[in-house]
């Protein structure tokens, strides 16, 4: 199946608290596209930044004949919700994404605009020698195992944002409706071609990272329960498997204690304290998941909408007058 030509190309870039690296990654993205055949725009994000971040992105929209556009966010909403905020204002036939922190250097979008174009409809990257913590690396390999299992499709590297992606897979996405998202995941499972390109990978230049520890165990959730509905029916066999143990060591206990009396008995009580307590560690578990999905579904009930954009800024306007005050 062929894929229709690419006129403009969209980069989409959320931002939260990123006013250090902001200047570099202007310039380095804004030399990056000028070498595209196609025409550009540039869309940032900010997350709810308190920074300056918002103000360095509404000047360089301002600027004459700019191909910035600036959405800001009233407040932080997390990292793919900007994106899909980003998706929503983006016009390109071919969106790419890419992480503010310089840390997937953006001189490789022409090379993921050329992979696009021999008839791709989603650009995936994989990091050469990754430049996080070891305890990252190890998060996210095991979490690229667990996408392969849940959802067949075969990639290598989710961390990495730097991607692009077909006008018809933002489309689809931006039709879902549900607010925890992981956006790798859900554009492949629209996409029919995929490839992969190796990308180098940096140290993150500027601050720290964004995501502490909290915010990366809340998005390994997001991602297990965006995937599939599978945890909920391994908790019921897990649970038929652990009642099935208890029942087992129930009938053990009782017959040890009327071959070898009530001294054995006594002794075992500790034993049994420990069966306790792996019983209701696991239900605890089993407890936590189940909230994880309610929890999504109060979400989703409310329906309330993903994100609120506060204001736009594009000044090279392809159809729309200038700054419009979404108020
Ligand atoms: N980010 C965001 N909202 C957040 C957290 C992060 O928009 O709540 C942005 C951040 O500015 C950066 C990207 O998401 O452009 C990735 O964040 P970061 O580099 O801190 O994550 P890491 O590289 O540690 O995965
Ligand atoms: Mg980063």
């Amino acid at each position: 199946m062929k894929e229709p030509d690419i006129n403009l190309v969209s980069v989409v870039i959320p931002v939260f608290n990123e006013e250090a690296s902001l200047p570099e990654l202007l310039r380095r993205t804004r030399a990056a596209c000028a070498e595209l055949k196609q025409d550009h725009e540039i869309i940032l994000v900010d997350d709810g930044s308190r920074d300056r971040s918002a103000e360095m992105l509404l000047e360089a929209a301002e600027e004459p004949d700019s191909h910035v556009v600036a959405v800001i966010l009233n407040r932080n909403y997390g990292q793919h919700s900007a994106i899909m905020a980003g998706f929503d204002e983006s016009r390109g036939d071919l969106v790419i994404t890419l992480d503010a922190d310089l840390q997937n250097p953006p001189e490789e979008i022409p090379r993921l605009v050329t992979a696009a174009e021999e008839g791709y409809d989603v650009v995936g990257t994989v990091r050469q020698r990754r430049q996080d913590s070891l305890f990252r690396k190890l998060s996210s390999r095991l979490i690229n195992k667990a996408v392969k299992s849940a959802t067949g499709v075969d990639m290598h590297d989710y961390g990495c944002m730097l991607r692009a992606y077909r006008r018809h897979i933002i489309d689809a996405m931006l039709s879902c409706h549900e607010r925890s998202t992981f956006i790798p995941i859900l554009a492949n499972g629209f996409a029919r071609n995929v490839i992969e390109l190796p990308v180098a990978h940096a140290e993150r230049s500027h601050g720290e990272s964004k995501y502490s520890f909290m915010k990366l165990i809340n998005l390994m959730f997001d991602l297990v329960t965006s995937m599939t509905t599978t945890p909920l029916r391994l908790l019921s066999i897990v649970g038929s498997m652990i009642a099935g143990a208890g029942f087992f060591f129930a009938i053990l206990i009782l017959v040890m204690r009327l071959i070898l009396g009530q001294a054995w008995a006594a002794q075992g009580v500790f034993t049994l304290f420990a069966i306790l307590f792996i019983f209701v560690g696991a239900q605890f578990i089993g407890m936590g998941l189940l909230g994880e999905y309610i929890g999504r579904m109060y979400n989703d009930v409310r329906a309330r909408p993903r994100y609120f954009v506060q204001k736009v800024t594009r000044t090279r306007n392809l159809s729309s007058p200038q700054t419009q005050d979404k108020h």
